[in-house]
């Protein structure tokens, strides 16, 4: 970013009494809507839409409805409304789910299966002054977001496990579709990566690398109503807080700068912005952050964070061992955890007591039933362990010893694994009898088009993954 731009840069939060006054009295601050959208214009909204869970889990939809007709009223030509899933869903089946495509149309939008748009690759290099690059050199963009004369994100902000909560530098990132977002270190020394965290340092390089292509022109960070405690979707943990606020501007790292100061939370503690800072430290200069930091001092807001440590997540019936872990382990395992205590009660219950192994060189667990090891480190690090093998008693009178292999651990390789995968290995080790809820679950995801999407993403040697 150079002096120019970031003088024209703009931020505002704003308190209200309801999210569609918030919006609408921030972009009254912000200059007005036609500083956002022109006539004619053809705008892509991304929004929050990862997991088929209803609001907060996902954008607001009262206030998507007020954005749209806020850009229709400015003489938007047309507007586009998408975003890449996470997990096992896509934007067809989260539509299957909630029915989007009509309800947008009515509203006079379109919902678009942004993943299933033909991708342009978009060299890096190319566009970016950035110091650092990553080692993605090309990006593969949908292509109707480079067609798209305006990009408005409405990012809907609950707590995250790894960033302190969701910023709008993120959902960015979910423009592009989950396959070539997902990161896999199968083939790397995974001690060089649990050691160095090379996770996350990847991962952030590239949620920098699509923040340096695509500019949106208009960002909403909205958290009127967020969950805290457990993120960012509606975990049993999650607890909703009403804010009565919402930070705008019209560029990334300043709305989401704004946002984090409006929460309570630490900056220099954001390894995300840390690491943009690094690489731009012009962004240290936008004097619109420096007069909203005089502005927030009397909100006084304290969000509670998610938990850090897997151990302090408590589930019946599963116990935790962590060993060295990275980030990669650390976010598949907290969703795991959180998705079971969630969606699973039942299958708790019936669940014989387990332990989940993760990281390198693990505590050795005191039950030796039912051992789950998750990763790479997981299971390489613990191949002298003591629970690989079970004592028996054999002979007359049962007076000898004999060792026997513990065929009761579950192996989930993967660097990090994939969530998917994992849930099916434990499905298919227990059986659907102990877990009636997750074969439900299984049930209704087989009965919308999630299968026939499987089925036409594997003839098109598509790789569905978490
Ligand atoms: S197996 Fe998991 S903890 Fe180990 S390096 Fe890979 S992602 Fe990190």
């Amino acid at each position: 970013m150079n002096q120019e731009d970031s003088k024209k840069v703009k931020v505002t939060y704003i308190k209200g009494d309801t999210p569609q006054e918030c919006f609408t009295n921030g972009i009254a601050k912000l200059g007005g809507i036609s500083q956002f959208v022109e006539k004619d214009d053809i705008v892509f909204l991304k929004i929050s839409l990862n997991i088929p869970f209803g609001f907060p889990a996902i954008s607001n939809f009262d206030l998507v409805k007020e954005v749209i007709l806020a850009c229709n009223k400015a003489g938007a030509k047309k507007i586009y409304i998408g975003a890449c899933p996470t997990f096992f869903f896509s934007s067809q089946s989260i539509d299957t789910f909630m029915g989007l495509k009509s309800f947008f149309k009515n509203l006079g939008a379109e919902f678009v299966y942004l993943e299933n748009n033909p991708t342009m690759s978009e060299s890096i290099n190319k566009s970016s002054n950035r110091k650092n690059f990553s080692n993605i050199k090309n990006i593969e963009i949908p292509d109707i977001i480079f067609n798209s004369d305006r990009i408005i994100i409405l990012n809907q902000v609950n707590v995250d496990p790894l960033f302190m909560c969701n910023l709008s530098l993120v959902n960015l990132f979910s423009i592009i579709p989950q396959k070539y977002r997902e990161l896999n270190f199968e083939n790397e020394n995974y001690m060089d990566i649990v050691n160095n965290d090379k996770y996350k340092s990847n991962l952030i390089n590239n949620i920098i690398d699509v923040n340096s292509i695509i500019r949106p022109d208009l960002i909403i960070n909205d958290f009127f109503y967020i969950l805290e405690k457990a993120g960012p979707y509606i975990y049993k943990d999650s607890k909703l807080k009403k804010t009565n606020l919402m930070v705008m501007g019209n560029e990334t790292y300043a709305t989401d700068v704004a946002t984090l100061m409006t929460l309570g939370l630490n900056i220099e503690e954001n390894d995300l912005i840390s690491a943009l800072l690094e690489q731009d430290p012009y962004l240290e200069n936008l004097n619109d952050i420096k007069q909203i930091r005089g502005n927030i001092e009397d909100i006084n807001l304290k969000i509670e964070p998610c938990h850090s440590i897997l151990e302090d997540i408590k589930i019946q019936n599963i116990l935790v061992n962590s060993g060295k872990i990275c980030s990669g382990c650390f976010l598949k395992v907290y969703h795991l955890l959180n998705f079971i205590k969630t969606l699973m009660p039942k299958d708790l219950k019936y669940l014989k007591e387990c332990s989940l192994l993760v990281g390198a060189n693990p505590t050795e667990p005191k039950n030796k039933k039912n051992i789950i090891l998750f990763g790479k480190c997981a299971i390489n690090t613990t191949q002298n362990y003591d629970f690989l093998t079970l004592t028996k008693m054999k002979g007359f009178k049962k007076k000898k010893e004999k060792q026997v292999q513990n065929k009761a651990i579950i192996k989930i390789g993967g660097c990090p694994p994939n969530l998917k995968d994992g849930l099916q290995k434990i499905y298919d080790f227990f059986g659907k009898k102990s877990l009636p809820e997750l074969n439900l679950i299984y049930k209704l995801l087989e009965s919308s088009d999630f299968k026939k999407k499987k089925d036409n993403d594997k003839l098109r040697g598509d790789n569905l993954s978490d």
